[in-house]
């Protein structure tokens, strides 16, 4: 026994004075850099860097052939810590998250459309093409979930994955296993940059909003409670949600389904209020906003189009500048809108975040009169944006014009929004049916008027006014004199008394698709008035532009090469909203500006100015979205207003906000359409 003890003892005293021997001669050495970037790794061994394991990892960092940032699992403090270790900066940019690109449900897909007991959508792809119920969405069989490193996705209560922010790195093994590429990995701004296509799941209010907003996700947001949330995505394509969730006439609410069968989603006071309580909690929220990347951009304008370009380039890390004729930033939204539908200070409150960016702003510089494009490039601008809106005004073409007493109906309110006086008599006539002739009537009955009538040529049906517009006017006692069109102005000594219109009726439709009024003879009427406001369009100035040598189009607006580029004739000179679409809206002018931020941004990297080919346009062909069923009639959230008594001599704003039990239950509404499939070849 003893004698074996010994045996053991020596053989290992042995072996021990061997490895020690060899130890000496066969030393490996360990590259203390690998060494230190193993240690500052997170030893996590999961795989999400593409590497197998961190000390592959660590050795590809070393070598150069992996960014200091390439563990996930790590994050910013594993990046921080390996930069300074191999003494070089990182590139700071904004992580991306996974998200999923599908919202309908796929209510038990394995049990509707056995899968014969496979659980893995991959093989269900193979075997059975995968989903029958929508050729396009979630499959629902949770591979995403199985597959992820860091046990961020879950299947949330309607049958689709759900990511957690909080935990996903980005790592993007879910978007290399989904076999219908319904994950993908995106940040804020990529997706400020995206432009919806046809081979992704887009609801049809989301698709027809001009800005691009979510609003399905947006809705959804206030629907669970979290409205920084929501104002957090609105503001993803959309800068101005206080403004547009005033006065946007919402073409969104024309495509809500729910609209078919009810009244449609309130979608646009949803807006409000998510924009209004971020204002209200005093915190603005700000999204990322890129290292400067040392280019300059300056923007001609400062109204919405003019705006949002600034705003998304400043995100993109460039720097612009707006150069802005007026006093202030704000276009026809602070001189055209008047207060009792947007109040400066909301509007000013508004643009401050904006500015905020990183924005520099120089007011009363105008292009034409202190700038050319040709200057500012000697300046060093790298590209240019013209955002300069429709500011000029078509005359009545009647005898008597010159009479005082006579106003442009723009000019009016400019010089209300510059704060001059703007005295009006008793009887005024407001002559035209958009919204400056309604916001000119209703500026005129506010302040004192006895007898506001507007007059149009054509019908109600016609009037290219908001209806709301129109509905309050008439409960404000504004009179409306459809079918009549002025022929003659008349007065004494130089001042306005009396008015001379004609009946009309509609004849054939004319190129824009209304019918054509015709004067009727023999129906002239003269009426006495204080007054007349001529509000019968908008235009483009063109003077300075052409001494630009900018392309115009034959309606006088800013030709652009492609309408979702907004590149012009000039290298590097891109334009945006009423100067090339002619008076429209502002959340238009505001999609406008956030296309050719993108376009800027692709021509400041010297990229390829384009957009894909699927990318989805106002004259992509759609099929009919599927039949309601057993959706029930819901009465939608009405706007608490001002009584008509107490709008009466104030500028006070009328629209009051909805509460938030009201935006809640009108959250509740929204059907989360998820689909809405366009054609395509062979389908
Ligand atoms: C009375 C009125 C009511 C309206 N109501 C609504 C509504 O309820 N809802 C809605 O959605 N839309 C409404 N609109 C339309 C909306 O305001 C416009 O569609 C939108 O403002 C257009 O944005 P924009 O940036 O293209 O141009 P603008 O807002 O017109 O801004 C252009 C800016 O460029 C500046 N500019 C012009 N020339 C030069 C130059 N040479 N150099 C420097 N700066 C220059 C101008 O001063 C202006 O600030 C209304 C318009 C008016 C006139």
């Amino acid at each position: 026994m003893l004698t074996g003890m010994i045996a053991i003892g020596g053989i290992g005293l042995v072996a021990s004075i061997l490895l020690g021997i060899a130890s000496k001669v066969f030393y490996v050495q360990v590259d203390p850099v690998v060494q230190a970037v193993t240690e500052a790794l997170p030893g996590a061994n999961c795989g999400a860097c593409g590497f197998a394991g961190c000390s592959s990892c660590a050795k590809a960092i070393a070598k150069g052939k992996a960014s200091p940032d390439a563990c996930l699992a790590g994050g910013a403090e594993a990046a921080v810590a390996v930069a300074q270790i191999l003494g070089v900066e990182i590139e700071v940019r904004e992580p991306d998250t996974a998200r999923v690109g599908c919202w309908y449900p796929p209510e038990e897909a394995d049990v509707r459309f056995v899968y014969d007991g496979v659980r893995d959508c991959r093989a269900a792809m193979l075997l059975f093409s995968g989903s029958k119920l929508c050729p396009i969405g979630c499959m629902g069989l949770g591979t995403c979930v199985s597959v992820c490193p860091f046990d961020a996705i879950t299947i949330g209560e309607r049958g689709l994955p759900e990511v957690n922010k909080n935990l996903c790195t980005g790592c993007g093994t879910c978007v290399a296993t989904c076999p219908k590429a319904i994950i993908q990995l995106t940040s804020q701004t990529r997706r400020s940059q995206h432009l919806y296509r046809v081979d992704e799941c887009t609801a049809p209010c989301q698709r027809t909003c001009p800005a691009g907003i979510d609003i399905p996700g947006y809705i959804s947001h206030i629907k669970e409670g979290d409205y920084r949330a929501a104002i957090t995505l609105i503001k993803e394509t959309n800068p101005l949600p206080l403004t547009c969730g005033r006065v946007c006439p919402h073409p969104c609410e024309e495509q809500c389904r729910l609209g078919r069968v009810s009244d449609p989603v309130n979608i646009n006071h949803l807006k409000r209020f998510a924009a209004d309580y971020e204002m209200g909690s005093g915190v603005r929220i700000t999204p990322y906003v890129a290292p400067h990347t040392g280019k300059k951009v300056a923007i001609i304008g400062g109204g919405p189009a003019g705006l949002t370009c600034a705003y998304f380039l400043a995100r993109y890390g460039h720097a612009p500048t707006i150069f802005e004729a007026m006093p202030q930033l704000g276009g026809m939204l602070r001189y055209g809108i008047p207060e009792y539908r947007l109040p400066k200070a909301i509007l000013d409150w508004e643009i401050e975040g904006i500015i905020g960016m990183g924005v520099e702003v120089k007011t009363g510089v105008s292009l034409g009169a202190d700038l050319t494009i040709g200057s500012l490039q000697e300046e060093g601008f790298d590209a240019v944006f013209l955002g300069t809106g429709a500011w000029d005004s078509r005359g009545l073409g009647v005898a008597g014009e010159e009479l005082e007493g006579v106003l442009p109906g723009t000019r009016f309110l400019i010089d209300r929004g510059l704060g001059k006086e703007t005295p009006v008599g008793e009887k005024v006539a407001i002559i035209g049916g958009g919204n400056t002739a309604l916001d000119a009537a209703r500026t005129c009955w506010r302040l004192g008027a006895k007898e506001v009538t507007v007059i149009y040529r054509r019908s109600r049906k016609e009037m290219p006014a908001n209806d709301i517009e129109i509905e309050e006017a008439e409960k404000e006692g504004v009179i409306f004199h459809y079918l009549a069109a002025p022929t003659k102005l008349m007065g004494e000594n130089g001042r306005l008394t009396q008015l001379e219109y004609i009946v009309m009726e509609l004849g054939e439709p004319d190129e824009s698709g209304r019918r054509r009024p015709v004067p009727k003879p023999g129906t002239e009427t003269v009426i006495p008035v204080d007054n007349v406001i001529a509000a019968i369009g908008q235009f483009p100035v063109t003077g300075f532009l052409k001494d630009n040598g900018v392309a115009l189009s034959r309606w006088n607006t800013i030709e652009v090469v492609d309408e979702k580029t907004g590149a012009t004739n000039l290298e590097g000179v891109f334009a945006g909203g009423d100067a090339v679409s002619g008076a429209s809206i502002a959340v238009e002018a505001i999609g406008a500006g956030r296309r050719a931020a993108r376009s800027i941004n692709l021509y400041l990297r010297g990229e390829e100015v384009s957009v894909p080919d699927e990318a989805i346009g106002k004259d992509t062909d759609l099929l009919d979205p599927e039949e309601i069923v057993r959706v029930p009639e819901s009465a939608r959230a009405r706007m608490p207003e001002l009584t008509v008594d107490d709008r009466r001599l104030s500028f006070k704003e009328v629209e009051l906000g909805l509460t938030e039990e009201m935006a809640r239950g009108e959250a509740e509404r929204c059907l989360r359409c998820g689909l809405l499939c366009y054609r395509r070849e062979g389908r």
